[in-house]
């Protein structure tokens, strides 16, 4: 007995060590109300408020979705953001370094009415996308102001380096778009919370920045950017999900403290 205890004793402390290693890098809080930030991550900057470009990849139809997401996350005190010219060009999306590009398409039949993907370097955002499904959005069910307000308002929100504030499908809406609900009538928009939370992750300022096109902070490997990123396979692997499934968080580790992270909302 005491040999076995002897033996087993280096392997389990092996498994708690790598166990331990594991959850400190995907150490998550999806219960945490107070706090919604993404585990800390944020743009770089070393000055607020700082404005974030969100390239303009969508139809006419989301144009007025995406000036009311913009307007609303401007309203914050510590971030603006800026509408301009997509530089995805296409449904696929591709991102650009320092900025966040939204784009919107018929996707197919897979399982997503929209996702967000940020890409990070450290603890610092270095670009991002959001694309909504046009698939899903274009059935009765979907095609209202209201789904389209909360699924770009919350993709976007995940773009700044926020959490969901809540992700019971079924209890009272808290009246923000990252909570997520089976009725949105009364989450389109942000909420003082969020507000509050984008202060507090926005409080420090640093030496580098991550926002714009030059910066050297913002390089990902090549590898980081490849294929449509529209499936599973590209996510890698799945972090975490809501109870009901209908939120999750995927991870593609690119090596040097680079990942790639896609926030899903499933139809
Ligand atoms: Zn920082
Ligand atoms: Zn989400």
């Amino acid at each position: 007995m005491f040999a076995m205890t002897r033996l087993r004793l280096p392997v389990a402390l092996i498994v708690t060590s790598a166990l331990a290693a594991l959850l400190a890098l995907v150490a998550f809080a999806p219960g945490a109300k107070a706090n919604h930030s993404w585990n800390g991550y944020h743009w770089a900057r070393t000055a607020n408020p700082f404005t974030l470009q969100l390239g303009d990849n969508v139809s006419s139809q989301w144009d007025p979705i995406l000036g009311t997401t913009s307007s609303d996350w401007s309203k914050s005190t510590v971030l603006d953001t800026r509408i301009v010219a997509g530089q995805a060009k296409s449904k696929n999306c591709r991102p650009t370094s320092g900025r966040v590009e939204v784009c919107n398409g018929a996707y197919g039949n897979n399982g997503w009415l929209g996702i967000a993907q940020i890409w990070v370097s450290g603890k610092h955002i270095t670009q991002g996308t959001t694309k909504v499904n046009d698939t899903y959005f274009n059935t009765a069910k979907y095609n209202t102001t209201a789904w389209r307000n909360l699924v770009m308002c919350q993709e976007v929100g995940h773009t700044f380096g926020l959490d969901h504030q809540d992700e019971n499908f079924n209890n009272p809406n808290l009246g923000t778009c990252m909570d997520y609900t089976n009725d949105p009538t009364t989450n389109q928009h942000p909420n003082q919370h969020d507000y509050d939370e984008l202060a507090f992750i926005y409080s420090h300022l640093d030496g580098t920045t991550t926002v714009g096109s030059l910066s050297a902070a913002s390089r990902m490997p090549p590898a980081a950017s490849r294929g449509d990123l529209n499936s599973p396979d590209e996510w890698d692997q799945k972090m975490r999900e809501s109870r009901n499934g209908n939120l999750e968080l995927w991870v593609h580790g690119f090596g040097n403290g680079k990942w790639m992270f896609t926030f899903v909302i499933r139809a």
